[in-house]
């Protein structure tokens, strides 16, 4: 797959590419290394905590994040998987492709993940809290699920302005 990186950019709902379900990587190349650089980039610059691939409208399973915000923080993930999810708990969250809808998600408030870096190389690792929940918002754009497909119905109505205006946005700036 070429991706013109200069022209990446993160895409806002209800962009149908954001409901695409995402195809593991195979290719473990300076291509794969230099998208996920940008994704960083894209997401520092948005000031976001994660990123996924499918948010910028490439088809592949991988995300990058940074719970922290700290420089050395950084994480690439390339065909995440979830296991052993303990636990739940209702937080507020937000996303890159849905400006300024916060709503309140439940999800495990423990989990393990296993996954590969840009290198192929197999990553493990435990987390809660902040890290578990970013990578269950991420995993979840990967099979093309949004926050809203999980909001409460009161959340839905709440929201239901915000995602109106976002729709009629789209519309009236996407290619015919
Ligand atoms: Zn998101």
């Amino acid at each position: 797959m070429t991706v013109d990186l200069a022209e990446l950019r993160i895409l806002i709902y209800p962009d149908p590419r954001l409901r695409q379900v995402c195809k593991p990587v195979t290719r473990f190349d300076d291509d794969l290394a230099a998208l996920a650089d940008r994704m960083l980039e894209l997401m520092h610059e948005a000031k976001g905590v994660g990123l996924a691939a499918a948010q910028v409208g490439v088809p592949l399973r991988l995300f990058v994040m940074n719970a922290t915000g700290e420089p050395g923080d950084d994480l690439v993930l390339v065909n995440p998987e979830l296991h052993d999810r303990q636990k739940t708990r209702e937080a507020e969250e937000g996303c890159l492709s849905l400006p300024e809808v916060r709503v309140q998600v439940r999800r495990a408030l423990r989990c393990r993940l296993t996954a590969r870096n840009t290198a192929g190389d197999h990553l493990e690792a435990e987390a809660e809290d902040l890290a578990a929940r970013v990578w269950q918002h991420e995993v979840d754009h990967l099979d093309g699920r949004l926050i809203i497909d999980r909001m409460s119905p009161s959340d839905a109505i709440a929201t239901k302005k915000l995602l109106h205006d976002l729709e009629e946005k789209y519309r009236a700036s996407a290619p015919q």
